[in-house]
């Protein structure tokens, strides 16, 4: 396959850090996160050592100031262009629970200000739609979760069903029998993506425990047809994947007999797995990109590496308690750069 850029250039790791909370004031917590947005830097100190902050330079930073729009405009919108000419693409939101991956993908809906990427990126590409002329475009959406290590396609009727991995010579590693939606506009896509959402919540008895335990995808895929400079059409295919992680936060020591045993290692699996593929791609040196530890990485597959491009945005909170899952993250996305 033909590379554009090496792959470390198609890969960018961003940090995060989301306000601190009235709750967190009133609870006496300060902040231990400093952030140098004009040179890519975060700091953070430990309280209770007193040592110096322990310091980390990345593509950019965002601090508790940072608007949503910033983000999509310096990091995000680059990625959808090059899907809209035909090139895969991955976002992902990583972090410990609470520190503002959601607010990151989804954001809140109802705000234009707060709007986070994947509405932005639907608004993005079908006025990128609109404006085209002479060119043909076909948009279908798919939206599935991982939990423990088990695909579950969020847009059936039928929630209790497993998809399954599969891989072919010719169209590489596919989630057989998962159900894809042709959407017209925005507001199509943002009524499939509610019906997902809705189903997400079906069967969980606590929606916060399990959203912060499994991976949700949606899968956007763009096909168009373009006239080639030798007058035939010629069909090109994007897929935009936004990935919201589950939590990133050290599974807790209590009750690790059983299933909860087995659900920490496996949430762990695909989270370390996804960390191993991103360094791997960004050393450059590796000749073996350990796709095929999980199944997070297997299905993304085509759209880390190669031709594809991906951004990591790490999520922190500022407070001191969060000091130690702070630094944890801030090393892992280290780690990815
Ligand atoms: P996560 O998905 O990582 O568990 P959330 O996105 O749910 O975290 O964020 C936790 C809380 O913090 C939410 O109330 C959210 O609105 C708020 N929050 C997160 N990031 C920001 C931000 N950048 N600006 C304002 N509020 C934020
Ligand atoms: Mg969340």
């Amino acid at each position: 396959m033909l590379q554009l850029k090496s792959s470390s250039e198609c890969v960018k790791v961003v940090v995060r850090c989301r306000p601190i909370s009235e709750k967190e004031i009133s609870e006496g917590y300060e902040r231990v996160v400093d952030m140098f947005p004009e040179r890519g830097v975060v700091e953070i100190k430990n309280q209770k050592n007193g040592e110096v902050p322990k310091q980390f330079t990345f593509d950019a930073v965002y601090d508790w100031n940072s608007k949503q729009s910033d983000l999509y405009d310096e990091t995000f919108r680059p990625l959808i262009d090059s899907v809209l000419q035909g090139f895969n693409g991955t976002i992902f939101a990583y972090g410990q629970t609470g520190t503002g991956k959601t607010y990151t993908m989804e954001g809140v809906r109802s705000d234009p200000e707060r709007k986070g990427v994947i509405p932005n990126s639907f608004e993005h590409i079908f006025s990128h739609i609109a404006r085209s002329e002479n060119q043909e475009y076909l948009v279908r959406v798919s939206y599935l979760e991982i939990y423990q290590e088990e695909v579950r396609d969020l847009l059936v009727k039928d929630q209790t069903k497993r998809l399954e991995l599969k891989e072919k010579p010719d169209v590489g590693v596919y989630v057989k029998d998962l159900s894809s939606f042709v959407c017209k506009s925005v507001k199509e896509v943002e009524h499939v993506m509610t019906v997902g959402n809705q189903n997400r919540s079906i069967g969980a008895t606590n929606m916060n425990l399990h959203s912060s335990r499994s991976h949700a995808i949606f899968i956007i895929t763009i096909e168009h047809c373009e006239l080639g400079p030798d007058n035939k059409n010629h069909i090109r295919v994007g897929k935009l994947n936004l990935v919201d992680l589950a939590g990133s936060e050290k599974q807790k020591k209590t009750g690790t007999v059983g299933e909860r045993q087995k659900e920490a290692i496996k949430i762990n699996l695909s989270l370390s797995a996804l960390g191993n593929v991103i360094s791997a791609l960004v050393d450059g040196k590796s000749s073996h990109i350990p796709y095929r530890d999980s199944k997070l990485t297997r299905l993304l597959q085509d759209s880390l590496g190669g031709n594809a491009k991906t951004v990591m945005v790490a999520n922190i909170g500022p407070a001191s308690y969060n000091y130690d899952e702070s630094l944890t993250t801030l090393r892992y996305a280290n780690r990815a750069k």
